[in-house]
């Protein structure tokens, strides 16, 4: 046999270097598609409208369960049930349960899906495991968030982040940061009165990541969650016009449902509706916050509108009224469905220019909109206000006595009679929020996970991570 000569070693060289510069630029992805052709199909047909995004742009957002139960705040309300403190936080455990559950939705849900490291406090696990968790969903092409109370200091964000050598594990971190006033136990303020208590914390928090970035040059993602109940919901105003100087790129509020450890319930939960906490939202912007113009699931799970803001000042991406700025909408999720814009700026320019030569006409309409959204931000905020994106969203999990009956039935292959349960079934099937169940060969509604499955899960996990094996 000869040896192969330098001019072919070379010419198999660049055929593999073409080779990946195809599959790094390739605009959509097969396996994406195919879920988001799948997740279309399942959904109930009073949700596939043209304003739909699961199935169109996302096959739905994911999230872990059973991999670190244990948290050491004490909030009322609490989804997590009363047996998660019961249950040692284990690194093994939680990274090869991580590998299993990702590896089930890369599969079941394609690509570059939204994934959230939650189910306890993450920080429990120390900075080395929390890193090897977000590689291993990383591993798995998933975009990590970590779920936290935000109670953690720089340091901890340092070594989850940058290497012991000073060079970086990560170049962009998601973390969303819990903080309300309905939580028990952050350092330095345990038992918050009200929410304006919270924001020199809410402003630590940040400052963590902007330090970082200035330090390290690790660039962040960061979501501002709040559980909202009749103690709080006059105060969410407050909330919003406090972080609108901080850089969160989202705020999500959460409506309490009779959901986990029934000792920590108390008022009246449905007493918040969706509405009411958008009302507080629009009060804090100023503004009409349109919402029924782009859908994720269901309009009783999810409410959400992107924007940007600019020296305070807030504007819807799409304006809801104008047939235009719909028409870009539709021509965006008819063309971009899995494309993936989070890619280096040189990858990125030629998967767009690839979109270009396949549907020439595929950006048409863009430039008006981007005129028009320009407009009403303000060309002043647009060029000297560092503008940035702002997403307002409100998710309002179901009460467990309603998810239970609904779940039964359907997986008995029944329609429920009673109204409230046939409402939560159609909900359920229309869910925007997974976990994977790889042992099971399935998928669950976040809202199933914890109001049906928890408790038991955590049972067994008792027994497997007993709390007495703790090590300090
Ligand atoms: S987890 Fe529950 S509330 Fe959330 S989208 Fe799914 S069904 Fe709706």
């Amino acid at each position: 046999m000869t040896a192969p000569t330098t001019a072919s070693r070379l010419v198999a060289r660049a055929r593999r270097a073409l080779g990946d510069l195809e599959a790094r630029t390739r605009p959509l992805n097969a396996d994406t598609e195919a879920a988001l052709a799948r997740r279309w199909e399942e959904l109930p047909a009073a949700v596939r409208t043209p304003s739909q995004l699961l199935g169109q742009r996302s096959s739905g957002c994911e999230g872990t369960h059973g991999v670190f139960p244990r948290c050491n705040f004490a909030c009322s309300p609490c989804y997590l049930g009363s047996e998660a403190n019961q249950v040692r936080t284990d690194a093994a455990h939680t990274v090869a349960e991580i590998d299993a559950q990702m590896s089930y939705l890369r599969d079941a849900r394609g690509a570059d899906q939204h994934a959230q490291l939650i189910g306890g406090e993450v920080t429990l696990l120390g900075p080395e495991a929390h890193a090897e968790a977000l590689e291993t969903m990383m591993a798995h092409q998933r975009k990590p968030m970590s779920m936290s109370h935000g109670d953690f200091d720089y340091d901890y964000l340092k070594r989850l982040a940058i290497n012991p050598d000073g060079t970086r594990r990560f170049d962009f971190l998601r973390f969303a940061g819990h903080f309300d006033s309905l939580m028990r136990g952050r350092r330095d303020i345990n038992r918050p009165r009200h929410e304006a208590d919270l924001h020199p914390f809410r402003a630590r928090f940040v400052g963590h990541f902007e330090r970082l970035e200035r330090e390290h040059g690790v660039a962040f993602d960061l979501a501002h969650n709040m559980t909202v109940t009749p103690a709080n919901i006059d105060q969410v105003s407050e909330v919003v016009r406090g972080c609108l100087d901080l850089r969160f790129g989202m705020m999500s509020f959460q409506p309490a449902a009779y959901v986990g450890n029934p000792r920590r319930w108390s008022g009246d939960f449905h007493a918040v509706s969706m509405d009411s906490v958008w009302a507080e939202i629009e009060a804090a912007v100023g503004t009409r916050i349109p919402y029924e113009h782009v859908q994720m699931g269901d309009p009783r799970c999810n409410r959400s509108c992107h924007g940007l803001i600019a020296q305070r000042h807030w504007v819807p991406i799409l304006d809801d009224r104008d047939p235009r700025d719909l028409a870009v909408r539709d021509r965006f999720l008819a063309t971009f469905r899995s494309f993936d814009f989070e890619r280096p700026p040189l990858t990125l320019a030629i998967a767009l220019a690839r979109v270009l030569v396949r549907d020439p006409l595929a950006l048409r309409g863009a430039p008006g909109w981007a005129w028009r959204l320009a407009r009403r931000l303000g060309w002043r905020r647009l060029l000297f206000g560092h503008p940035r994106a702002l997403t307002f969203v409100v998710h309002a999990f179901m009460d467990a006595k309603v998810v239970t009956p609904a779940w039964e039935l359907m997986e008995r292959g029944e329609r429920a009679e009673d109204p409230e349960i046939r409402a939560a079934q159609e909900r359920l099937a229309a869910c925007s929020y997974a976990m994977a169940h790889p042992d099971q060969d399935r998928l669950v509604p976040a809202c199933v996970q914890h109001a049906v499955l928890d408790a038991s899960e955590n049972v067994r996990l008792r027994e497997l991570l007993p709390i007495s094996h703790t090590r300090a």
